[in-house]
């Protein structure tokens, strides 16, 4: 038995002797006879720089999933790609890279969150190219793998963002496929948790500025503000009801609000559901505040928006949300003069301009019974391995209507899905509560569409706004929001 086994091993090593031997005489073969030819193919050849690489800090997503950083191939020769996110390009933002330079300033964050983030980004990492053998025409010979890893490997500094970059990809698609088809100006689409008030989408398509965090003017989306400071005051109830005769009289001037005559005798929910233009002019005329003469020296929804830090016309408070573009401001004017004025704010025209995100929060803290939670987008930053946690001032928690208020707006607001603008999109109807909001552009150009809303209904877990610039109808809005629900719950099981 054990002579059987030495036999079987002696067997084996004279085999790895032979396969070693057959080694060795290969390689000699190779570097006497091949080697020469080697060298003559080498002259017409030249090295060249493929790729210069500019090491940078990295983005992820909420789930760690790298939205830069990712191994990008040029001509073959596979590279770590530190400046193109795969997605959320307008969060990212954009980098300017000086050629010449070869010091850790050659590449500079212009804008988005490059620019916020530019320091920790840009830490000790110098520019290094990646090099290839190339042919007489100048094509890659060589092929292969070049990774950075060095002692302070650049991936070792990360952001961790909010964002869901499986939902954002979906969403950049969906509103790049509307803005192909329909031919829209811009479509903007904010998405977050209401609970957390942490943004998982914030998507924008048709030009390079990002139109979430642009302002618009709110159409009657405002009226849920309108709604909600005349319920807070005493003023409405649930079943209060108006008298719609579809025609208003401004400043002695007769307007038709509502088409056909208008809508008759009408419930608040049905009102709002069908966003009623006459109702809620006299709800805000209850919102002015006069003088004894009765001269308006102010309104109360005005005033609210003022109260929670949202940008007056004259003085418009920049945006404290983390991307900071310098166009990122909210609109509102602090002041009514006439009638005129009363009706357009009423409906969310005029001198008031929401950005996406504002308006999100806004419809969000109603879901949220109240508690506004304000937008955040960057979840952890980890500079080499020490972690920074980026924590919203809990103290600092306002609210924007009272609890009981919040309950009667979210059965307004659930109306609207139900029986009103929206319902006839079939997801928004069955899960979603919301308003409608078509609003009127300058210049007479086409009417900007809006939708804001939550869901599910029932128990509120994201907020999620869609604003189509020029978009005609809010509907156009409702339906891009529909489609968005959709993949939503696709991802997120827990809804069903
Ligand atoms: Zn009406």
């Amino acid at each position: 038995m054990i002579e059987l086994q030495n036999k079987r091993i002696k067997i084996f090593i004279i085999f790895l002797f032979s396969i070693f031997i057959l080694l060795i005489l290969m390689l000699i073969y190779r570097m006497l006879f091949v080697s020469n030819k080697l060298t003559t193919t080498m002259a017409n050849q030249q090295l060249g720089v493929v790729k210069t690489v500019y090491p940078r800090g990295i983005f992820l997503d909420r789930n760690g999933i790298k939205i830069t950083g990712n191994v990008k191939s040029v001509d073959n020769i596979n590279y770590i790609d530190y400046i193109d996110p795969s997605v959320a390009k307008n969060i990212i933002g954009d980098v300017k890279i000086d050629n010449k330079d070869t010091t850790t300033n050659a590449v500079k964050g212009v804008s988005g969150l490059n620019k916020v983030y530019n320091d920790i980004l840009s830490q000790s990492q110098y520019p290094f190219y990646i090099m290839g053998i190339r042919d007489a025409r100048s094509n890659i010979l060589s092929s292969g793998n070049a990774f950075i890893k060095s002692v302070s490997d650049p991936a070792d500094t990360q952001i961790t963002l909010t964002i869901n970059s499986n939902l954002q990809s979906e969403a950049e698609k969906l509103l790049q496929k509307y803005v192909d088809e329909k031919g829209y100006k811009n479509i903007a689409l904010v998405l977050s948790d209401v609970k957390t008030g942490e943004v998982l989408v914030l998507a924008s398509k048709g030009s390079y500025l990002n139109s979430a965090v642009i302002s618009y003017q709110p159409g009657s989306v405002f009226k849920i503000i309108t709604a909600g400071c005349a319920l807070e005051a005493g003023l409405i109830k649930l079943d209060s009801t108006f008298n719609c005769t579809g025609k208003v009289t401004l400043d002695g001037n007769e307007k038709t609000v509502c088409k056909n005559g208008g809508h008759g005798k009408i419930t608040l929910p049905q009102a709002f559901a069908v966003s009623c233009n006459s109702t809620f002019y006299a709800i805000n005329k209850m919102l002015n505040i006069t003088d004894k003469n009765g001269n308006i020296t102010g309104n109360m929804a005005l005033n609210k928006m003022a109260e929670l830090n949202i940008g007056t016309y004259n003085n418009p408070i920049k945006n404290s949300f983390i991307l900071n573009y310098d166009y990122s401001y909210d609109f509102v004017t602090d002041k009514i003069y006439n009638q005129k004025g009363t009706f357009n704010a009423a409906l969310g025209q005029g001198d008031i301009q929401l950005m996406p995100i504002t308006v999100n929060k806004i419809i969000s803290a109603i879901a949220n019974n109240g508690i506004i939670k304000e937008p955040v987008l960057v979840k952890e930053i980890n500079i080499m391995g020490l972690k920074q946690n980026i924590q919203q001032n809990e103290d600092q928690e306002k609210t924007i209507f009272s609890e009981k208020t919040c309950k009667d707006l979210q059965v307004l607001l659930r109306q609207v899905c139900v029986s009103g603008t929206a319902s006839g999109a079939k997801t928004v109807n069955k899960y979603a509560a919301g308003k409608t909001g078509t609003a009127e552009n300058v210049d007479n150009k086409s009417c900007h569409g809006w939708f804001t809303g939550y869901f599910p209904y029932d128990n509120p877990k994201y907020a999620m706004t869609v604003l189509v610039e020029e978009g005609k109808s809010s509907y156009n809005a409702v339906k891009i929001y529909n489609d968005m629900l959709d993949i939503i719950l696709k991802y997120d099981k827990d809804i069903n």
